[in-house]
């Protein structure tokens, strides 16, 4: 279960009680603030708190550009315009707290984005919940033949199910042996902080994490993108829609240059330029090595 009753109270009663500010507020925000989204199989995302909206953006950006802001007026096109010029110090007006709940495994990759802030829950302090991420069989998949470093075909006959058999026991079992050294039922108890050293990477933690819009998008763009692994992909997945809501101009922007625009070498934009004179360019003509090649042809469609 991703969330305990007792924390569910928590929620329900602080969204209960809408409290007045003079603070300007984003609407599509205050409709998520609290509300834990589930994501893989115990874990969630939800909003504790956030800072700013589009106008907290174009406001910030205006006092860099004074009067000249005539030619991109309106807020959405200002937004693009800074979107688009990598001016980014005006999306970092922009803040946001979440708590999120996920396997360690997932966390050590997401810990990597070091422009953040996190508080994490203390397995030296507390006892971990016996939670522990099993895939969903769908994801049980072999690695993969063309990238080292994902996977691909799904694991076929009863190949799947044994993997699963095997995390699953191996999680109960590691479980166990934490409560049977932490007991301090007829014995002096292993301290906390080295019982937890013989739990596996799918167990869940916890943390609060609080990052500015600039910093997030450039998380969302490595996370949410098809090349990063699906336990991660999922948590940014469920964020982008959380981000769309609060800053929409921002998000809109986001997503058409740098979740669906490309970054082109020179070499590359020079080969765009002679496709479009007319001439027939290839890997051997263009200048690129294979690798380049081929995403480059993925690009361009
Ligand atoms: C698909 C994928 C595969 C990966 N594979 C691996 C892997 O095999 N092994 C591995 O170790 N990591 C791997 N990573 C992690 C990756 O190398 C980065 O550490 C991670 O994505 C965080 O990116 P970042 O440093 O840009 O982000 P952040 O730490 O949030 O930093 C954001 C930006 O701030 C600046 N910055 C932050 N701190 C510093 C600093 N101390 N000095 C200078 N500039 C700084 C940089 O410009 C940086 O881009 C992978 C990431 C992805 C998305």
């Amino acid at each position: 279960m991703p969330l305990s009753p007792e924390h569910q109270a928590e929620i329900d009663e602080l969204r209960a009680r809408p409290q007045s500010t003079l603070r300007s507020t984003a609407a599509g925000m205050e409709g998520h603030l609290y509300t834990a989204y589930p994501v893989l199989d115990h874990g969630f995302v939800r909003v504790i708190d956030y800072m700013g909206d589009d106008a907290a953006i174009c406001q910030a950006a205006r006092v860099s550009y004074g009067r000249g802001t005539k030619s991109v007026s309106n807020d959405e096109g200002l937004i693009r315009y800074l979107m688009r010029h990598w001016h980014s110090t005006p999306f970092e007006m922009c803040e946001i707290k979440l708590h999120v709940k996920l396997p360690v495994f997932v966390a050590r990759q997401w810990i990597r984005h070091r422009t953040a802030n996190v508080n994490e829950y203390s397995a030296r302090y507390s006892i971990l919940d016996r939670e522990f991420y099993i895939p969903a069989p769908e994801h049980v998949a072999a690695q993969s033949t063309v990238n080292n470093q994902g996977r691909g075909e799904l694991l076929e006959g009863g190949e799947a199910a044994r993997v699963l058999e095997i995390l699953k026991a191996d999680s109960a079992r590691a479980y166990d042996n934490y409560e049977a050294m932490i007991s301090q039922d007829g014995q002096q108890g292993l301290a906390r902080e080295l019982a937890r050293m013989n739990l596996p990477a799918n167990i869940y933690t916890q943390w609060y994490w609080k990052v500015d819009l600039h910093n997030l998008f450039h998380f969302l763009r490595l996370r949410a993108d098809a090349h990063a692994q699906y336990e991660i992909r999922v948590y940014a997945e469920e964020i982008c829609k959380l981000v769309a809501d609060w800053v929409p101009f921002a998000y809109k922007a986001f997503e058409d240059y740098r979740m669906g625009g490309a970054t082109l070498s020179a070499t590359a934009l020079d080969c765009i330029r002679r496709m479009v004179k007319g001439e027939e360019v290839t890997q051997e003509t263009s200048g690129m090595s294979k690798g380049e090649w081929r995403e480059f042809m993925q690009v361009v469609g």
